[in-house]
């Protein structure tokens, strides 16, 4: 019910003009819309210097709301959302990374798929043709080097930079290679800033098409410096259905909306399960939470992945999926993902 009504206000709004511009909202950017319980709360982004014109536009939109069937209440909300100040251009000078596109990968929680998705999405772009980079920032379980298969550690060259590791084409590099798995996570906060501008600085990184940035699960410090600090061209936030992982990962897409990067979309991993003796499909996690929240957050939906045992097995033997089955449903979908990241 809540989700008709969501979709029943959206689409009000998309002929509703907005007082300030005249024009009807802009969905996507400017409102937020969250109905629990039939009561539904409408946060509109405004400028400050505005308000009056919103202020005086409310009671009319809030009546307008209220005649969307089933509706017990509306709120609106003007929020004027502060720029934030400190927030300096990303220094790529620095960094000199030469990646001509940078994906950030993020999930608002750990165990949801997170570098599972970054390694196979890595791997379908390289399948498209686009040379790819993947680095592996996750301080608190640097898988990459595992589902990539990669069983050595990267050397120096001359200019004393270490070189990413080939794997299957791709370009990879990770945190792990840097801090001893071993070392306790409270030992971890000052030396990962600093972990991680090596693997932005002194690593001999080239040029590729893509470099997908497999950040650390969560909305922390290190994500945000991150963030800042490098020059993301667009991060994809990864998700299970379940309302705890969503509520998450909802505070994955603020803080890179409080930072200005835009997000790609949604992606819905563990998102179903095809039974393989019964070939009934379970939604163990219940099904199309990240798709719904895509919608309310006026953000894209990439793609759903579903709960396969190949994939986790070729992931936990460092055999991609999308290298050693490459007809597998899952490696299709991945495709597809890909595809639509580089439109
Ligand atoms: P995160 O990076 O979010 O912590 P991982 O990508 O490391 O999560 O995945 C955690 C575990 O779940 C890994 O063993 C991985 O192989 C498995 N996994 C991830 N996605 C799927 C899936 N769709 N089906 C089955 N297993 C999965």
């Amino acid at each position: 019910m809540d989700n008709q009504i969501t979709d029943n206000i959206i689409e009000l709004l998309k002929y509703y003009n907005n007082p300030s511009t005249g024009k009807p909202y802009d969905v996507k950017k400017e409102v937020n819309v969250v109905v629990r319980n039939g009561e539904a709360n409408i946060t509109i982004n405004i400028n400050p210097n505005e308000i009056e014109k919103f202020e005086i536009d409310k009671k009319n939109l809030q009546e307008r709301v209220l005649s969307v069937p089933n509706i017990k209440a509306a709120n609106i909300i003007h929020t004027a959302e502060k720029k934030i100040e400190n927030i300096k251009k990303p220094d790529t000078t620095k960094y000199n990374l030469k990646a001509k596109n940078i994906i950030a990968i993020a999930s608002g929680k750990g165990g949801v798929g997170k570098s599972t998705v970054s390694a196979n999405i890595a791997i379908a772009l390289k399948e498209l043709g686009k040379s790819v980079s993947l680095l592996d920032a996750d301080i608190f379980g640097p898988s990459i080097p595992r589902m990539m298969g990669i069983n050595k550690k990267p050397i120096t060259n001359e200019d004393k930079k270490l070189i990413p590791l080939d794997s299957y084409g791709v370009k990879c590099m990770s945190i792990g290679f840097l801090i001893p798995e071993d070392t306790p996570t409270i030992w971890r906060g000052p030396m990962v800033m600093k972990a991680l501008e090596q693997l932005f600085i002194n690593v001999d990184w080239g040029e590729t098409d893509y470099m997908i940035l497999d950040l650390p699960p969560g909305t922390g410090d290190t994500q945000l410096t991150i963030a800042q600090k490098v020059p993301v061209k667009g991060a994809i936030v990864v998700s299970t259905p379940q309302d705890v992982a969503l509520i998450d990962a909802r505070k994955g897409i603020n803080m890179f909306k409080k930072v200005n990067i835009p997000v790609l979309g949604l992606i819905e991993n563990m998102s179903y399960f095809i039974c393989d003796k019964c070939n009934q499909r379970h939604e163990i996690f219940s099904y199309g939470g990240t798709k719904n929240e895509a919608k309310k957050l006026g953000t894209n939906f990439l793609g759903e992945i579903p709960l396969n045992i190949q994939l986790r097995e070729s992931s936990d033997q460092g055999k991609p999926i999308g290298v050693y089955h490459k007809n597998n449903e899952i490696a299709k979908i991945y495709l597809e993902i890909a595809k639509k990241i580089i439109e």
